[in-house]
């Protein structure tokens, strides 16, 4: 009911979501640890991608905590798949979130607290002014991700835009509609389609990795 937030100025925190949440779960060292990871001094190189991961997982960690819910191997990370992936389906989504809320866990606060890869993309970049001098393979791939879906939407919303003005002005006639740009990428040497994201995601053609 009383936001802490406001009355409590902690120096070490930059107001941006990424540091409130760790001031609220008292992630202490936080910062330090994602300079490591994403430059790569830490003993692996994380993308900004896998430190949203890991960022969130230990806000879920914290809030199990809490909750005095004694830590079991692998159980945040399966909880936290089980709260997030895609592949997950709602009915076990919704049955993960009903145990948590039993147990105590504020479970719709901790879901809105979880970080995406852009905060912690601009928490290292503007508030902790750190720097890649070489983007990891990861990085370059999320960059390039993210660059074609801003092409791609951008293409749905400028045709959207000059649909619905063309039909306005009486020069077509269409009912409600709805745009899709799908750009597809095909290996001639095996003609198998991929979906950007797919590529992106597989980095390989079937006919090249098993070569
Ligand atoms: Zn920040
Ligand atoms: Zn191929």
């Amino acid at each position: 009911m009383t936001d802490i937030e406001d009355s409590e100025t902690d120096e070490s925190s930059c107001g941006c979501k990424l540091g409130r949440v760790a001031d609220k779960y008292d992630l202490s060292g936080l910062d330090n640890d994602l300079i490591a990871y994403w430059t790569g001094d830490a003993d692996e190189q994380l993308s900004t991608r896998q430190l949203a991961t890991y960022v969130n997982q230990q806000i879920l960690s914290a809030a199990l905590a809490n909750a005095d819910i004694p830590p079991r191997e692998g159980e945040i990370e399966n909880t936290y798949r089980l709260l997030t992936d895609d592949d997950v389906s709602s009915g076990t989504r919704v049955q993960t979130r009903n145990e948590l809320q039993r147990d105590g866990v504020p479970v719709e606060q901790v879901e809105s607290d979880f970080v995406s890869h852009q905060t912690v993309y601009n928490h290292l970049t503007k508030c902790l002014e750190t720097e890649l001098e070489k983007p990891s393979d990861e990085e370059q791939l999320e960059r390039s991700r993210e660059k074609l879906a801003a092409l791609q939407n951008r293409t749905e919303a400028v045709t959207s835009d000059t649909i619905a003005r063309l039909d306005r002005k009486d020069l077509i006639d269409i009912g409600e509609f709805n745009v899709t740009v799908s750009v597809t990428v095909t290996c001639e040497e095996c003609l198998q389609e991929y979906t950007v994201r797919e590529l992106l995601d597989e980095r390989s053609c079937n006919c090249q990795s098993q070569s």
